[in-house]
């Protein structure tokens, strides 16, 4: 299985528009974060797991030419204000299965009307086919994807497992039982914001303590602020088996 990190940053990216803090001015590729997401590929199947507003450029960059579904953690734009940029692959592929939590299909309906139209629809439009996602395991192309259920804050999230591999972002606090469902997982992305503490995201003591409790050979940490600091210092400060994560890092599992 392949895991490519689309993108690494906050909701705003990393630069910051309009920003004069020094990380967001840095040379480093390695500082540039797009929107969070991942392109995750094995024999048969090519899955994103969510759909930010960068998701072209992050379609140009990687080399992606089919999407066999999307699974989205939560309704956050910076998770999903890219789906109008699944046009492309419609036309070579058509609707494409978009798996998510009723509430996230519902927000989608709303703020997507035209995607979802029955009548009348614009031939050119997105398209997609929904698949409701509870809090159970299901099979897509031969592999079991077991969602795991988290908050970020008060709102709901899913993680996905696939094999021994666990995607998870957007989490500030998440059940004991939860937890059990990755036990055994080699590789473990999570969310770390930042050093300081956040009401809605894991910083990185919380990460690494999430981590502790996983046990996995690597730990990835993602959806990173320009407020962590350079990529390069971060990194000199981590555990051996914990890395930030960046942009077009792929990883093999
Ligand atoms: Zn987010």
């Amino acid at each position: 299985m392949k895991v490519y990190f689309l993108g690494t940053g906050t909701s705003q990216g990393i630069p910051v528009i309009g920003s004069s803090h020094p990380v967001c001015h840095s040379k480093d590729p390695k500082d540039k974060r797009l929107r969070v997401s991942v392109w995750i590929a094995w024999e048969n199947a090519s899955v994103m797991i969510d759909c930010g507003p960068d998701f072209r450029q992050q379609m140009l960059t990687c080399g992606c030419e089919r999407i066999d579904a999307f699974f989205f953690t939560h309704e956050h734009s910076d998770h999903t204000a890219g789906l109008d940029d699944i046009r492309p692959f419609n036309f070579r592929q058509g609707p494409i299965p978009l798996y998510a939590h009723s509430r996230v299909i519902k927000n989608l309906e709303q703020r997507y009307d035209y995607i979802f139209e029955t009548e009348n629809k614009y031939p050119g439009a997105p398209s997609v086919e929904v698949h409701e996602v509870r809090n159970e395991p299901f099979i897509f192309a031969g592999k079991e994807i077991i969602p795991i259920n988290a908050f970020h804050g008060t709102l709901q999230v899913f993680g996905y497992r696939i094999d021994d591999f666990a995607y998870l972002t957007d989490v500030k606090t998440i059940a004991v039982d939860e937890i059990e469902k990755l036990k055994g997982v080699k590789v473990l992305v999570i969310n770390a914001l930042r050093i300081e503490p956040h009401d809605t995201h894991f910083n990185l003591q919380e990460a690494l303590d999430f981590a502790a409790l996983i046990h996995p050979e690597r730990t990835y940490l993602t959806h990173i602020s320009h407020m962590f600091g350079f990529h390069e210092a971060v990194q000199e400060t981590l555990p051996d088996d914990v890395f930030l994560a960046y942009d077009n890092l792929e990883i093999h599992i």
